[in-house]
């Protein structure tokens, strides 16, 4: 299996259009110092040729543009795509705004739990993908329950606790019933990816809010783990822009702390350790850090935009 990440950033990327602070800031004045990145994709391919997108980044039309393996031959005649679908692992918007830029008529297959689809439906902009019939397929996914792509790829979804995005819930489209939904149906709002081929394991769980024992002997047994690494400490945003809610509070354990991913994952022995969806304010980021080196010395890596896991 070919496993590529095509961005690493936290929603908004880096730099962040609307952010001065000191990472922003010197992404923007020395690129090659600390080098700018496009917000959180992941993409993979059993052979190479058909590849699966995990979400819709907002970045999804640069990254393919990128990627020569994600975009259309001219032998396959005048309008395709290797993209054989797409999982989504949550409503937000960071993870399906992408899908909106991939109509133009193209048939679609998309993963996607009950809860996830119907909030996608109840918002009008998503029609755009249902204009002709046979243009979307949904595949209704559901947690804990292994599915197989590509006849070759088995794909687990992991429950992650979460909640409906904001948009979604009361005062938003709740007339829609996507709230009683979610209460009735629990654990189908936000969900990791757990990956098997050839007798390799990957567990791609870009959003943490708690490490569980559930959680920890899943990584124990894979091979890769991809893991929140949005904040660095919990006050980072706070401290960043007055006013931001805590790491914790919107979903995220941070890296550092006795309480943190580092001190709570230090016994996992996979092969490959590896932090995604870096947020904008995480001082990892500038790899001349004393944050990067501790990183780094505590056995992980912080993933980097085309970094390919074979
Ligand atoms: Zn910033």
């Amino acid at each position: 299996m070919n496993f590529k990440l095509l961005g690493t950033a936290a929603g908004g990327g880096f730099p962040q259009w609307n952010c001065a602070c000191n990472l922003c800031d010197l992404c923007r004045k020395s690129p090659e110092i600390v080098r700018p990145r496009l917000q959180l994709q992941a993409a993979f391919s059993s052979d190479g040729e058909k590849w699966f997108l995990i979400n819709a980044s907002p970045d999804l039309r640069f990254q393919i543009e990128t990627h020569p393996e994600l975009q259309p031959s001219a032998l396959h005649g005048k309008r395709n795509t290797p993209i054989q679908g797409i999982i989504l692992t949550s409503a937000d918007l960071d993870q399906v705004l992408g899908l909106l830029l991939l109509r133009e008529f193209q048939p679609l297959t998309v993963y996607a739990t009950r809860l996830i689809r119907r909030t996608l439906e109840a918002n009008s902009f998503f029609r755009m993908l249902e204009r002709v019939p046979n243009q979307l397929t949904w595949v209704e996914i559901h947690p804990g329950k292994a599915f197989t792509l590509d006849g070759k790829v088995i794909c687990t979804p992991i429950p992650i606790p979460g909640s409906l995005p904001f948009y979604a819930r009361k005062s938003g489209i709740h007339e829609s019933g996507i709230e009683d939904l979610a209460a009735k149906e629990p654990g189908q709002a936000a969900l990791g990816l757990l990956l098997e081929a050839d007798g390799r394991r990957l567990a791609y769980t870009p959003s943490v809010p708690e490490v569980t024992d559930t959680l920890r002997s899943m990584y124990n047994s894979c091979d890769a783990i991809l893991v929140d690494g949005t904040f660095w400490s919990d006050a980072e945003l706070n401290r960043t822009h007055s006013g931001t809610p805590m790491a914790r509070s919107i979903g995220h354990v941070p890296m550092s702390g006795e309480d943190g991913t580092i001190a709570l994952l230090a016994e996992i022995t996979s092969p490959r350790k590896t932090f995604v969806h870096i947020n904008n304010t995480n001082p990892v980021l500038d790899t001349r850090s004393a944050e990067y080196k501790t990183v780094i010395d505590a056995g992980w890596q912080i993933g980097q935009d085309g970094w390919q896991l074979n």
